[in-house]
């Protein structure tokens, strides 16, 4: 290693607008160098009872939610600015923390930036309707409000980005929030809240508390005060919030896993879709929710197929995440490295073939917490490997002979978050397209996203949808005002009317 790690990142908790040291405190220790890159305050249910207090009086205030669309903008335009001043040091920080490599982190980061830009546009657009056809004394307005108050809780895969998904329409919106980022990857987040400081962020409007699902995510879960929870993470734990969430009915969205196919046919352009086959598994370590982590090939051409994807997984760059040049960086923790190795372990004993990898990668240096490109063939659509989300870098292989096979393979799943099909003849990916039961349909390319569309899953995938207008829309409620404005059409109930 010919360089040297910075001094561990100190992150505190931010609520009413004052950073706040924590009795306790958590480590986080790099995935692939060992040492500890952070040390965090562990919140509890006071520190999370009181950031969630700050964010309904600063909400019930109306410093934020009752001030002009012009005026929330102009902040979230700044932050845009302060996150791309930013990069480098954000960068780093998660790169350290999450172990992906520093050319994704930085796309990563400066990426976000468009998110807050975007949702500065909106946050001028928040509009509802008028009628006036109601009768002739009569006029209703259906105008859209803050809903309030909401939790947001994020995963380690996309620190950075997922809080962009959800904190800057949240914040367009004039909603209140109160920010749980993961454990494993809690600083890209302060450095976020320290940026929305100096935008100029009213205090309160935006309070992050560090620490574990349980406390602070349960109680962001339950509080009262609380009026919309929005998570991104495991399909477990979302189960768990929707659970928590239902005592007080408040309104829940979730972006949880998926288990996504990419469909080839043989009149596709094979050698684009090996390269985005290869991309689809490999991004992130194969730790994402959007992850082509099962491929269903037309069966005539199988055989050629899965020998272009196994030459360019030997060509992928696995190792050091802080050289410039790598492109697959570590496992999250040593015991998801195990579960990874678990699942291929199991497919081959019941009889898939190994056609690449298969084992722990060990890295000059820096250790074995890596794992080595997977392809196995040979899978059927039972066995875990294909069913579940392995979250590694493990592409599992299933054939099919028609369309409607392949179809019916794309939506065996109890996920329904993106599924892509390879074919030249637009009827087969426009009826793919219709028929496939997931949010997000690739045709000819593979994980696109732009922040006019929506993201989010069907089926165990999720509820609600995030970014573009629809993932705007989630934050705000929909109230009618009806009005009379004559005395001539309604007959008195009790009063007669004086003549
Ligand atoms: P996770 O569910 O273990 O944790 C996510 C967050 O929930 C963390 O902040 C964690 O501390 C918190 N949490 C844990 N228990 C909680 C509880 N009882 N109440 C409230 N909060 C609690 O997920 P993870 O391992 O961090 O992330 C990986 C998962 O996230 C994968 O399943 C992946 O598919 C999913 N994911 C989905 C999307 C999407 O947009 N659909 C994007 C990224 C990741």
């Amino acid at each position: 290693m010919a360089y040297e790690l910075p001094q561990p990142f100190t992150g505190r908790h931010l609520i009413d607008g004052a950073w706040v040291t924590g009795r306790e405190t958590f480590d986080r220790v790099s995935p692939s160098h060992g040492t500890v890159v952070s040390t965090s305050s562990k919140g509890g249910p006071e520190e999370t009872d009181a950031a969630i207090k700050a964010a309904r009086r600063a909400f019930d205030a109306g410093i934020w939610s009752r001030i002009s669309g012009r005026e929330r903008a102009a902040v979230l335009l700044r932050v845009a600015d302060l996150i791309e001043a930013n990069v480098d040091r954000i960068a780093l920080q998660e790169t350290l923390e999450s172990g992906k490599p520093i050319s994704q982190s930085k796309g990563e980061v400066a990426g976000a930036a468009d998110l807050w830009r975007y949702a500065a546009a909106l946050a001028r657009t928040s509009q509802g309707d008028s009628h006036n056809t109601l009768g002739s004394d009569m006029l209703g307005v259906v105008v859209k409000d803050p809903i309030g108050v909401v939790s947001v809780i994020t995963p380690w895969n996309f620190p950075f980005w997922i809080l962009s998904q959800k904190l800057p329409f949240a914040l367009a919106a004039g909603c209140t929030v109160v920010v749980k980022p993961s454990e494993m990857t809690p600083s890209s987040t302060v450095m976020m809240g320290e940026l929305l400081m100096q935008a100029g962020l009213p205090a309160g409007v935006c309070n992050i508390v560090l620490g574990y699902g349980d406390p602070v995510g349960s109680l962001k879960s339950t509080h009262p005060d609380v009026d919309m929870v929005t998570f991104t993470g495991s399909t477990a734990v979302g189960k768990l919030i929707t659970k928590a969430a239902s005592d007080t009915l408040k309104k829940v969205a979730l972006e949880l896993g998926g288990k996504n196919p990419q469909v080839i046919f043989p009149d596709a352009d094979l050698e684009n879709a090996a390269d985005a086959v290869t991309f689809g598994v490999y991004f992130n370590v194969g730790q994402c929710c959007n992850s082509s982590s099962r491929i269903i090939v037309h069966e005539d051409i199988a055989e050629d197929f899965v020998a272009r994807v196994v030459a360019l997984s030997k060509k992928v760059k696995f190792g050091d995440p802080l050289d410039p040049t790598t492109q697959v960086g570590a496992i999250v923790t040593p015991e998801h490295n195990a579960r990874i190795d678990g699942y291929v372990q199991e497919a081959v004993a019941a009889g898939a073939r190994l056609e690449l990898g298969g084992a722990y990668l060990d890295v000059e240096g820096l250790g074995d917490q890596f794992y080595q490109p997977t392809v196995i063939s040979s899978v059927s659509a039972d066995m875990a490997v294909a069913r579940e989300e392995v979250f590694g870098p493990v592409l599992s292989v299933l054939t099919f002979r028609t369309l409607d096979d392949a179809i019916a393979l794309t939506n065996d799943s109890e996920y329904g978050l993106s599924a892509g099909v390879w074919s030249e003849s637009v009827h087969t990916c426009l009826e793919f397209a219709r028929r496939a039961q997931a949010g997000t349909v690739w045709t000819n390319t593979w994980m696109d996203g732009y922040p006019e569309l929506a993201f989010g899953g069907m089926k165990q995938s999720g509820t609600g949808r995030e970014i573009g207008k629809y993932g705007f829309e989630e934050f705000l409620e929909v109230k009618s005002v009806v009005m009379r404005v004559g005395r001539d059409s309604r007959a008195p109930w009790v009063t007669p009317r004086a003549e």
